[in-house]
């Protein structure tokens, strides 16, 4: 049996398309346009393609784009007075920090400085409270991308056996509430779990969100199951030159023979990220104007 191939690319594309209507109609019938701020300190290389492409993309859809650019030797203190001006911009909706940061600064200290509904990220700890105790907040954006291609591919997950690989506060651990939340009985897996392979054999779902280039191999793959590959690895291509391809955490080529669907790395949840990312600050959007009491 071949597996079915998720395509997180059409995925993303009908995501961004409903999105981009509902923009429309806020526009047309309240005047009101959601608006995206994005903030990069230093000039990581692959941070500043992420921003370019959130940004480009949130302009696509309708929806303003604030991009801030600051420099490495930026300090906290100067981040989050830029932060605290957002918060108070009526025109800004959403604000999210490009992750990482310079050493200097303590993500910690910027995530909880974002008032909390406007956090399109999903990781302060009013939003991380909110999905544990299964209350509206924003989710973040990659897991929320990982449960909808999991629901438009297998629909109903009661029921379902589903191995989390990964306990990080951005992926695993949101990935897990969301998959409870949808009755699935799940398993968190980390660098000190026994027997993974075993764990893996009996999963319905697979997510694999390590950074570990195929670390999921094919014998390891329960007949039909569902695999969402989070990682993004760059490995060489080993053709006497500098240049890298894309992985993920599942050897694809293995598992492809046993799953009955797969994400591929790149094309999967990748595209999937950022088209949340739109849906989240249009949610953010219509509850600071036009669903606010
Ligand atoms: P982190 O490094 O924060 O977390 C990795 C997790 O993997 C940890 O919980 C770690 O366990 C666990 N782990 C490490 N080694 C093993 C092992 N041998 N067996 C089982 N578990 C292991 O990574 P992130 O969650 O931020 O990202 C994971 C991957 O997903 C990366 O490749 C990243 O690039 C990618 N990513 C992709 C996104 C997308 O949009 N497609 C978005 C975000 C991330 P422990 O806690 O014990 O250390």
């Amino acid at each position: 049996m071949t597996a079915k191939t998720i395509d997180g690319k059409a995925a993303a594309a009908e995501l961004r398309k409903r999105v981009a209507k509902q923009v429309s109609e806020l526009r047309a019938n309240y005047d009101v346009q959601p608006g995206l701020a994005a903030i990069l300190v230093g000039d990581d290389p692959a941070s500043q393609v992420y921003i370019r492409n959130k940004e480009r993309q949130t302009e696509e859809v309708g929806m303003a784009s604030v991009g801030r650019r600051l420099p490495a030797e930026t300090s906290e203190g100067a981040l989050l007075s830029i932060i605290e001006e957002l918060n108070h911009d009526p025109t800004v909706h959403g604000i999210l920090v490009q992750l990482p940061l310079p050493k200097q600064i303590k993500s910690e200290a910027v995530i909880s400085a974002i008032s909390a509904e406007k956090d399109v990220d999903g990781f302060h700890p009013m939003n991380v409270a909110a999905l544990s105790n299964g209350k509206d907040g924003l989710v973040p954006c990659t897991p929320m991308g990982c449960a909808m291609l999991l629901k438009d591919q297998i629909g109903d997950l009661t029921g379902k056996e589903a191995l989390i690989i990964g306990r990080s506060n951005i992926v695993g651990k949101p990935m897990a509430q969301l998959l409870l939340a949808e009755n699935c009985t799940v398993t968190i897996a980390h660098s000190r779990t026994r027997d993974l392979d075993q764990k893996c054999r009996n999963a319905d779902i697979v997510v694999a969100a390590v950074g570990i280039p195929k670390l999921v191999k094919g014998d390891w793959i329960k007949p039909g199951a569902t695999l969402i590959d989070v990682g993004i690895n760059r490995v060489s291509k080993n053709d006497g030159t500098t240049s890298y391809r894309l992985v993920g955490d599942i050897d694809y080529e293995e598992a492809v023979q046993a799953a009955g669907a797969i994400t591929p790395v790149p094309g999967g949840v990748g595209p999937m990220t950022i088209a949340c990312l739109l849906q989240n600050t249009l949610a953010a959007c219509k509850r600071q104007t036009i669903l606010r009491d």
